[in-house]
């Protein structure tokens, strides 16, 4: 059963109990957008009590807030009773909801596309924010008054960011003067929901216009002001015609499409190190920017609370992103290295187009391109020919010795210079390590 069947079901479910029930926010959007819609919310006058009592296997995750959790066919489905917010406490959490009718559950959501009701059975859109004509007209308006509507909910500046880029909406202007009045106030906002929202929207299909939005709203200074740096950050003409360091980002980004999330904050922080590297000498220089950019990015990626394996990923790809320029001069074992990272397919890419974002020069793209056709992963990374036991075995004490010589092994089977376990054996005992 597709998830859109399951849901119609608990739909004729709690109607043949009696109750009123929709489809409800993204998922109507996303119908009327002709968009496959990513879960299917229900809303009903059922309250938590009576949905626990009706379906048979249910989750009360928010029953306090009249949000349970059907669950059919294995997928988890939102069952919300129809609700209105009592009053704010901390900018960002409704102190309290009073149950209500459908017309007052649409009031209190965010944005008007997101506030729609669809009657499946009748095949009618309930419309009491007017979103139809603002989906029609690509438009993202918060339902009411904007500032008040952000006020009470902080998290609602970034999510109108986020809608816009997915959907590749103009924020509507007073909905957007509110944001900038307002952003300072995102800080009241728990990073892990900060770090969702910017994952959203720079995973979308507009990563560009993410980053746009982000810096005309001036949420951009507060929720990444290492970015912000970027600006007016000039760069030598020759291998940057295209402008500053922010600019230059842009441009990364505004080439990326649904990016994978490594990629994309890759890009976005590649340079995060040039602000404080910048130098007049003989020309503008950026020393040492990848490694002191990959520090930054670390401290920015701990800040928004990322999982360690997609932060390491990610600073690998800021601290590596240099190495490019050297590749046609690399040794064969150096360069085999380079192509072991867990990180290179997405480095790769990156260098890509980054080099479309500047100069446009692609030559080390093709030259690694080419490179990895021609070699196997056998011949990339190798199984090791020695190991500890056979150093041993030969002799040498235990202690550092041990992994300098396997390690030089390794380089010289990277080189091709050794192919079997007798070889290396031999060579070990030649070289008469130290
Ligand atoms: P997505 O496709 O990203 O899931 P969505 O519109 O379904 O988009 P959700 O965060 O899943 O967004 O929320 C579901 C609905 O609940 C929204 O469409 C909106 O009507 C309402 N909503 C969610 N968060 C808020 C909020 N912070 N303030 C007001 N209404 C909200
Ligand atoms: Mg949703």
């Amino acid at each position: 059963m597709s998830k859109k069947q399951s849901a119609l079901q608990i739909i004729h479910t709690l109607r043949s109990h009696g109750f009123q029930a929709y489809f409800v926010g993204g998922c109507v959007r996303d119908l009327l957008l002709k968009k496959n819609p990513k879960d299917f919310d229900v809303a009903t006058d059922a309250r938590p009590a009576r949905i626990a009592k009706i379906f048979p296997r249910t989750i009360p995750v928010g029953a306090k807030f009249g949000v349970m959790i059907v669950v059919v066919d294995g997928e988890n489905f939102e069952v919300a009773a129809f609700r209105a917010d009592k009053g704010y406490k901390d900018g960002r959490h409704p102190a309290g909801v009073r149950f209500t009718d459908a017309r007052e559950d649409a009031l209190r959501r965010d944005f008007t596309v997101n506030g729609l009701f669809y009657d499946p059975v009748e095949k009618r859109v309930l419309d009491w924010v007017d979103g139809q004509k603002d989906l029609k007209k690509k438009v993202l308006r918060a339902i009411g008054d904007p500032s008040k509507r952000f006020n009470e909910d902080k998290l609602r500046m970034l999510r109108a960011v986020r809608f816009a880029s997915v959907l590749g909406f103009k924020i509507e202007p007073k909905t957007f003067r509110a944001v900038k009045k307002l952003n300072k106030k995102i800080h009241e906002v728990s990073h892990e929901r900060i770090r969702d929202e910017l994952i959203k929207m720079f995973t979308g299909p507009h990563p560009g216009t993410a980053l746009t939005l982000l810096d005309r709203s001036g949420l951009l200074k507060e929720v990444l002001p290492e970015v912000e740096k970027m600006k007016g950050v000039a760069q030598p003409k020759a291998f940057h015609p295209e402008g500053d360091v922010f600019v230059h980002t842009r441009l990364l980004l505004e080439q990326l499409k649904s990016p994978a999330l490594v990629l994309v904050f890759a890009c976005l922080l590649h340079d995060i190190g040039k602000p404080d590297t910048y130098r007049r000498s003989d020309r503008i220089r950026f020393n040492g920017h990848d490694r002191v950019g990959a520090r930054i990015a670390e401290r920015i990626l701990e800040r928004l609370r990322f999982p360690n394996d997609t932060k390491d990923q990610i600073v690998a790809c800021v601290e590596g992103h240099m190495r490019f320029k050297d590749v046609k001069q690399m040794r064969e074992s150096t360069l085999k290295k380079f192509l072991q990272r867990v990180t290179f397919e997405t480095e790769l890419a990156q260098h890509r187009i980054d080099c479309l974002a500047s100069h446009g020069d692609l030559s080390n793209w093709h030259f690694l391109k080419r490179k990895v056709k021609t070699l196997t992963q056998e011949q990339i990374k190798p199984k090791p020919l020695l190991s500890g036991r056979d150093i041993l075995a030969l002799g040498y004490p235990e202690g550092p010795l041990i992994g300098r010589i396997l390690r030089a092994v390794e380089e010289a089977q990277l080189e091709d210079e050794l192919s079997s376990k007798e070889e290396a054996l031999a060579w070990v005992k030649k070289k008469g390590f130290k």
